[in-house]
């Protein structure tokens, strides 16, 4: 059965879509430990970090930095940490959440968002992502 991510990625679930590339996709996660929260995953669905071919590793933390420049240049943080946990959602991702303290690293803080808080935050960081198209 698809993954939750690849129902979003083909647009059959709806998203706070940030950016996509030929082979991966970014997203706000809907539960976010701090506001910005965004995952970002390869396309195609593979389960674990450990699985994946060294080209697709290196594309996916490429295509990350890219999009975690945006949210630094976007939200105010001290800077973006990168983590990869996976034990939810069966479809590899990284999340980059926009830290200002070490409680927003810990995923037993959340921040709640409206639907158009979260919209109005997509559009701030896809405004930043088209000065430096991925
Ligand atoms: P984990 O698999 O433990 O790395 O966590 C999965 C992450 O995906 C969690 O932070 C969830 O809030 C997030 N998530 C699950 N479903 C959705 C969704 N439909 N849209 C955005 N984020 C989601």
């Amino acid at each position: 059965m698809a993954s939750i991510f690849t129902k979003i990625i083909k647009g059959e679930i709806p998203s706070y879509k940030i950016a996509e590339t030929e082979k991966f996709f970014a997203f706000l996660d809907i539960n976010p430990n701090a506001k910005g929260h965004t995952l970002c995953v390869p396309k195609r669905e593979v389960d674990k970090i450990t699985d994946l071919d060294r080209d697709s590793y290196l594309g996916l933390m490429d295509f990350a930095i890219k999009i975690g420049r945006a949210l630094e240049a976007t939200v105010r943080c001290k800077r973006v940490g990168m983590t990869v946990i996976g034990l939810e959602v069966p479809h590899v991702h990284v999340h980059l959440i926009p830290l200002n303290e070490m409680k927003e690293a810990t995923f037993q803080h959340k921040v709640r968002l409206s639907p158009a808080e979260f919209e109005a935050l997509a559009d701030k960081i896809r405004a930043e992502l088209k000065k430096n198209p991925l």
